[in-house]
């Protein structure tokens, strides 16, 4: 089954592929030539993810999916959230970002932290689903590892003594906010296509 998933990130792409399994074909929207970026102007996951699908579908009318994900940190009262790619303002990029959440909670005691991901698979207008992940864990002061993308480098998995940029994607995938979400719409569709 083809699928198009918003994305211009490798990383996510790579992931949602190891999920999903050689038989859903991911296809990438620059791959049909879209240039703009899709907008994510809500205010919460939910909302984005479906506004990024929504967009997808609207153009093309196949099936389609988006992800949207957040880092809340408990300290911050759950900031950066939805706001966790613009996070340093205009400009912003990953080390931009993980500057100013070391800096926010410079000092703070509470380091515990969760990502959240939800994505929004639309099959038809009458077919639109939702499928949540999470992963606890805390923030480190000092970011260590080059793998993964993002926050990566600052989050050590709850049970865990390294960050997520020190494990191997596929230990990432097995315990990670996008990999939970992705396997329960890999499993709904699986499901789907046999009954
Ligand atoms: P978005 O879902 O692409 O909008 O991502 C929101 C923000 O969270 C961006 O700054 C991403 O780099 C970051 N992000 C998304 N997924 C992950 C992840 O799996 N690990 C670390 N950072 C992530």
């Amino acid at each position: 089954m083809e699928l198009i998933f918003a994305t211009a990130n490798k990383h996510k792409l790579a992931e949602a592929q190891a999920v999903l399994g050689p038989s859903f074909t991911l296809v990438t929207p620059a791959s049909l030539g879209v240039t703009e970026e899709i907008p994510e102007t809500a205010e919460t996951l939910e909302e984005n993810a479906l506004m990024k699908a929504e967009y997808l579908w609207n153009r093309f009318h196949k099936p389609c999916f988006a992800d949207d994900t957040g880092l809340l940190a408990e300290a911050l009262g759950g900031r950066p959230g939805v706001y966790s790619a613009r996070y340093a303002g205009p400009g912003a990029d990953p080390q931009k970002n993980m500057s100013r959440l070391l800096s926010e909670l410079k000092g703070c005691t509470n380091k515990k932290a969760r990502f959240e991901t939800v994505a929004a698979l639309i099959l038809s207008p009458g077919e639109k689903y939702l499928f949540k992940g999470t992963l606890e864990g805390e923030i480190i002061e000092t970011p260590a590892g080059s793998g993964g993308f993002g926050y990566d480098p600052v989050f050590v998995p709850e049970g865990y003594d390294k960050t997520l940029a020190e494990i191997t994607p596929q230990e990432k995938n097995n315990i990670s906010h996008r990999g939970k979400a992705m396997r329960k719409l890999s499993d709904f569709l699986n499901n789907r296509a046999k009954s």
